[in-house]
C-alpha cells in the first residue's frame, strides 16, 4: 500500500503530494501511469472506431471504389482533391477528421482514388 498526505500549499512550499517514503512515491507514480494508460486505451478505441466509420461513410458517399481502376479495398482508398489543391487544403488545417468532415460537406470537390492511382496522378501533374 502507498500512503498519501495532502498538505496545505503556501507560495513557498512545493505543490503536490507528500509521500512517507520514496517507495510510496514510486508506487503512486506506477498506479497513476496504469490509470492513464487504461483511460487512453478506452478513448482511442472509441474514437478510432468512430473516425473509421466516418471515413467509410465518406468513401461510400463518393462511390466506394477507385475512379480510375475500380479497386474497392478500403485499406488503399484515398480522398483525392479534384482541383489538385490538396496541399493548400492541408495547410489550412484540413487533416484527419477535419478532412473527412470537409468531404462529407462538399463531396463534389473530391473523388476516391486508390493509393497507386493517386500517386500516378500526382507525378503526372508534375510532368514525370
Ligand atoms: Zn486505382
Amino acid at each position: 500500500m502507498y500512503s498519501v498526505k495532502t498538505v496545505a500549499v503556501t507560495p513557498t512550499e512545493k505543490r503536490g503530494r507528500q509521500y512517507a517514503t520514496p517507495e510510496a512515491k514510486e508506487q503512486d507514480r506506477i498506479r497513476q501511469a496504469k490509470y492513464r494508460a487504461a483511460k487512453r486505451y478506452d478513448y482511442s478505441g472509441a474514437s478510432k472506431r468512430s473516425q473509421h466509420m466516418k471515413r467509410v461513410r465518406a468513401l461510400m458517399l463518393l462511390g466506394g471504389k477507385c475512379e480510375n481502376c475500380g479497386n474497392n479495398d478500403m485499406r488503399v482508398l484515398d480522398f483525392d482533391h479534384v482541383k489538385n489543391n490538396g496541399a493548400e487544403h492541408r495547410r489550412q488545417g484540413f487533416i484527419g477528421h477535419k478532412m473527412i468532415k470537409a468531404v462529407l460537406q462538399n463531396p463534389t470537390d473530391y473523388q476516391v482514388l486508390c493509393s497507386n492511382c493517386n500517386r500516378i496522378k500526382y507525378f503526372e501533374s508534375k510532368g514525370y
